[in-house]
């Protein structure tokens, strides 16, 4: 298959070098940052000049796009995907998008024939190169069946959600519980080492304890070293996905209390200046209230 990758930064970077390694596909990479079109290009895929040049001829087209608003102008904007592309072509979204805005790209693409699945994926820098990561895809399932293959080739835990957009409010709810439990691990440090405990004995205690999670796991070794960039997913993006996560809920009308006390504090370390650094960084938020690092 001949397959377009548009976003090859943090997360599109190992799921496309992945592709290229794990597969025989023909893979065409554009991105604004050459430097990152270089890691591909460096392992056999062909550096395409722009999105036209990318989607023409492409059976497959995928973007990792940082906002919902990238997404878009990159899709339906002036020379976009959507302009470029034809009948019998998909377009695969891996961005973490709105789902009002992955409904919007569907609508369009449909309306020329090309089909879309949205297909968020979950388990950061560390599982996109171990091809780890989960993928929770949404679309037409003979769409999604035969896109299968191309997304098993970086990926171990491709689900098939149901409709389009369903993908993107998996991955909306699975990220409020991650940032919620990054959230609780701050205070459960903070608490701690305030109280005068050793943090790394800390940490190995609740590694093992009832207080784990995925995200105390990643959260825990950047709080020890206290070492908050460069991000392997910045704070910015975390910020993003948790406001979509509570614009769904204002929609339906569903009460979540923890998103929004958590999106506050996101909220916070972003007007101190943190929002390029490392979603981990709320915890700086309570270390200048305390005057106290995690980090011995
Ligand atoms: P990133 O900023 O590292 O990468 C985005 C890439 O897109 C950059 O290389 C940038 O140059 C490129 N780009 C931006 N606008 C472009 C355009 N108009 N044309 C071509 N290229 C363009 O971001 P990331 O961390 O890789 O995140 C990408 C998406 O994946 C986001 O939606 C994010 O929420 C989601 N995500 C990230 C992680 C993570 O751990 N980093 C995990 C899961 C999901």
């Amino acid at each position: 298959m001949k397959v377009g990758y548009i976003g090859v930064g943090n997360m599109g970077g190992p799921m496309c070098r992945n592709l290229i390694k794990r597969s025989n596909h023909s893979v065409t990479v554009f991105d604004l940052n050459p430097e990152a079109v270089k890691t591909c290009t460096d392992l056999g895929a062909t550096a395409g000049k722009s999105i036209a040049d990318v989607t023409r001829g492409a059976d497959i087209v995928m973007t990792s796009l940082p906002m919902p608003r990238d997404v878009e102008a990159v899709t339906l904007g002036a020379d976009g995907i959507l302009a470029n592309a034809g009948k019998g072509q998909t377009y695969i979204d891996l961005s973490t998008n709105a789902p009002s805005m992955v409904k919007k790209i569907g609508a369009a693409m449909a309306a020329k024939g090309v089909a879309m699945l949205d297909a968020p994926v979950s388990g950061g820098t560390v599982g996109a190169e171990a091809a780890t990561i989960a993928i929770m895809v949404g679309g037409d399932k003979k769409v999604f069946d035969d896109a299968l293959p191309v997304l098993q080739s970086f990926s171990a835990n491709v689900i098939h959600m149901g409709e389009l957009g369903t993908g993107t409010v998996a991955k909306l709810v699975n990220n409020m519980m991650a940032f919620c439990n990054a959230a609780a691990a701050a205070e459960g440090l903070m608490l701690g080492v305030t109280a005068g405990l050793d943090p790394h004995k800390l940490v190995q205690v609740i590694s093992s304890s009832s207080g784990n999670s995925s995200a105390f796991k990643s959260f825990s070794e950047r709080a020890l070293s206290g070492k908050f960039s460069p991000p392997s997913f910045a704070l910015n993006l975390a910020h993003k996905d948790l406001h979509l996560a509570m614009e769904l809920a204002d929609e339906l009308d569903v009460p979540l209390p923890q998103g929004s006390a958590t999106h506050n504090l996101q909220r916070m370390a972003r007007r101190m200046g943190l929002g390029n650094n490392d979603s981990s960084a709320i915890l700086q938020v309570y270390e200048s209230v305390l005057k106290k690092t995690v980090k011995p």
